[in-house]
Formats: C-alpha cells, sequence, structure tokens
C-alpha cells in the first residue's frame, strides 16, 4: 500500500559506517557521540542502540539533564552520558538517579559538584576562545583546587572545525597543553566531527562525533568521506501542465516561460522544511532534480517536472535530500545548514503512531527495514 505522507529514511547501517570512518582517523582516541537534541532530529534511542550495539561507542554527549535520562533508560546502564549544559541545584537528583556526568562549565558549577556529588567524576570545559561555554584558564585553576572535585575528563570545543585553514584552530590546540599540564590525571578532549577530521593531532584522547555520523559534511573538503544516512522523500498529490505565462503558488512568485509539468508534492515549511528553499531548492523525480517553483506552502511543494526524463505519477516520491540529492547542497540552497535541516525536519517527524502522522521516521539498515529491537522498541 502506498503512503501518502513524506518519509525520512534514516539508515543506521550508514550511521555505524560513518562512526567507523571517524573513529578510524584517530585509532588511539576513544570515539564518542553527541546525540543531542534527540540525535539531531534522528531519534537518540535508535541512534545510540545501533552506536552500541555495532559501533562499540561507550560514551555519549546529550545537552540537557532530561535528555541524558531518557538516554540512560534507552540505552541501560553501560555507557558513559555527559551533559553539556553542566549541573544545576535542580537537576543533582536526575544526576544521581541516572548516573550523569556533568560537564561542568563554570566556577559556581564547580563548587556545586564538589560538596554535593562528592567524588562523583566530573568533566570540566575551559574556554579556548570560543566564548560560549565554559571557564576561562584562570578560574581552571580554582575548579582544579576545588575540594573534592574528581575531574575525569578536560575538554574544549573549537570555533573554526568546518575551516580546516582557519589559524583558530592552531591557536585552540596550543591552549590545550596548558590544560593538559592543569589537569595531569584527566583526559583530553578538543574535536567535533570536524574536528576529527582535521586529523589525529587534534583528537587528543577522546572526539565527540556529531554531524558527521549523520550523514553531513562537517567541511567542503569531507564531503567524500561521510556517506548519506538519512532521505527525505514526499509523495506525488497531483500532476499537471500549465501554459507559458501562468503562474504557481502564493504570491504568483513563480511564472512559467513555456508549457510546463508540475507535480505537487506532500511536504511544507509545516513538516520542518524550510521556506526559504521557495524558488530555490529541488528535489529528485522522474530521474532529475526537478526545482521547486513558488513558494513552499505549510503542507505543499510544486516541483517543476518539465525536464524531467520520466512525466511523474501521483504516489511516485521525490527525494528532497539523501543519496540522490546532497543534504549540504541543500542546506546551501536553502541558506541554512544540514545541522538545522535535520534537527528542524526530524524533530518533527514520528514514528509510525495511530494520530497526528505528518513526516514518519523510518529505520533502515543497509535498506530493508530495521529490526524491531533497534530504537528501544
Ligand atoms: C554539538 C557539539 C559537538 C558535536 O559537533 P558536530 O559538529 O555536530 O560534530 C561536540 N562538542 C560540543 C561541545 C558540541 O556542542
Amino acid at each position: 500500500m502506498r503512503a501518502f505522507k513524506p518519509y525520512l529514511d534514516i539508515d543506521l547501517a550508514a550511521l555505524c559506517r560513518n562512526y567507523r570512518r571517524l573513529a578510524d582517523m584517530a585509532p588511539a582516541s576513544e570515539a564518542a557521540s553527541v546525540v543531542k537534541c534527540d540525535a539531531y532530529g534522528l531519534g537518540a534511542a535508535a541512534v545510540g542502540a545501533a552506536l552500541m550495539r555495532h559501533g562499540k561507542c561507550r560514551s555519549f554527549f546529550v545537552a540537557y539533564c532530561g535528555e541524558g535520562a531518557a538516554l540512560r533508560e534507552a540505552l541501560g546502564s553501560d555507557p558513559d552520558i555527559y551533559i553539556f549544559n553542566g549541573p544545576f541545584e535542580t537537576d543533582l537528583d536526575a544526576f544521581r538517579e541516572f548516573r550523569l556526568i556533568p560537564v561542568v562549565n563554570t566556577i559556581d558549577q564547580a563548587r556545586l559538584w564538589a560538596i554535593e556529588m562528592k567524588s562523583a567524576p566530573a568533566a570540566i570545559h575551559i574556554d579556548t576562545g570560543m566564548h560560549r561555554l565554559g571557564m576561562p584558564l584562570n578560574e581552571a585553576q580554582d575548579a582544579a583546587a576545588a575540594d573534592g572535585l574528581n575531574v575525569s575528563l578536560v575538554m574544549s570545543h573549537l570555533a573554526c572545525a568546518s575551516d580546516p585553514a582557519h589559524p583558530m584552530n592552531a591557536r585552540q590546540r596550543a591552549a590545550m597543553a596548558r590544560l593538559a599540564a592543569l589537569f595531569p590525571a584527566a583526559r583530553l578532549s578538543l574535536s567535533s566531527s570536524g574536528g576529527a577530521l582535521l586529523g589525529a593531532p587534534f583528537a587528543y584522547d577522546m572526539t565527540r562525533l556529531g554531524v558527521g555520523l549523520y550523514g553531513v559534511s562537517p567541511h567542503e573538503t569531507a564531503v567524500d568521506q561521510i556517506e548519506p544516512v538519512v532521505r527525505l522523500s514526499a509523495p506525488v498529490l497531483q500532476v499537471q501542465e500549465i501554459e507559458a505565462g501562468e503562474t504557481v503558488g502564493y504570491g504568483a512568485s513563480f511564472t512559467a516561460d513555456r508549457k510546463s509539468v508540475l507535480a505537487t508534492v506532500a511536504l511544507g515549511y509545516g513538516d520542518g522544511f524550510p521556506r526559504a528553499g521557495s524558488n530555490r531548492a529541488a528535489a529528485v523525480l522522474g530521474g532529475a532534480p526537478c526545482p521547486i517553483a513558488g513558494r513552499v506552502s505549510m503542507d505543499l511543494i510544486v516541483l517543476d517536472a518539465t525536464d524531467a526524463p520520466n512525466r511523474p505519477d501521483i504516489g511516485d516520491r521525490a527525494e528532497f535530500f539523501g543519496p540522490a540529492m546532497p543534504i549540504d547542497a541543500v542546506a546551501k540552497a536553502c541558506g541554512t545548514i544540514g545541522y538545522e535541516l535535520l534537527t528542524a525536519i526530524g524533530g518533527l517527524a514520528k514514528r509510525q503512531s495511530a494520530l497526528g502522522l505528518r513526516v514518519e521516521r523510518r529505520y533502515l539498515w543497509n535498506g530493508a527495514p530495521a529490526d524491531a529491537t533497534i530504537a528501544g522498541e
């Protein structure tokens, strides 16, 4: 039976291969996985389970304590789960109950953890130039002295990992040497996926891999090192022909310059597809990329299929990103980045359920439906 709704297909085997490729760039370091924001919209429970079982990943990072608690329930007691945003007084019970490891970002968080949690391990985030989260080096000295703080990991974050030639990368790496001297017993971590692609000197004891796992290239030179993981497709609801001079969609922002074949598909900004892709992005349909004609609506997008080798039919599926339509190029056409496309669309997508269904998330293993034990079902 053909379903007339969009699908977000997630190939967990491809995810695990990306994990292995990025991990193998620095075989001496541990490769941790970043599964914040529900694994960039792909489902942290399924992604985490696949990376643990098939990738042998044993450390995960999320932003919030609540995300960590849910991940602990999904993955069981084995993995280390780190919380980027650090400990707050209101969260301490959950940190205890779910055995979560905080990333301590301020001297106050260091004191809170040392006093309330005694010798439970903590990571500490030192700012080496990004000025987002983390404490400056001089405060880190006080944190190091804070009574009883058991620092197991010292991390920092690269501001310009998406640009391998940026001088900031070398500067931040130089700062890591001073951190290592301050915390001789702790493991060190600096790199996200972009940093991991900068090579072993940036890997230290642990890399924190995010977007590259999910098939988005951390930088343009890395496109062939990362394979696609996610495919967004939407079905054709209606096909029509219009004459030259006729217009399409709200605001009549597209005017046909010839007799044209239009395919209206079931996807829109209500599903997280950016309205900024109006008249700019394209989707593969009928064997070729077909440009979006006119504005993206809440539920609908019209594709200009005039040049497609095969005339589309009702129920055919247009691929908005995936193996045939690179997500990085689509993001660029929409004036954004792959991260935002994934979290926006994946965040609204749901597993099969009786009600309220729009985009349906489906898990695959090398193209076939994934084993039901994956995703903790
Ligand atoms: C999100 C995040 C990562 C992962 O980054 P990617 O670019 O997705 O690989 C790593 N470290 C920190 C601190 C992050 O916030």
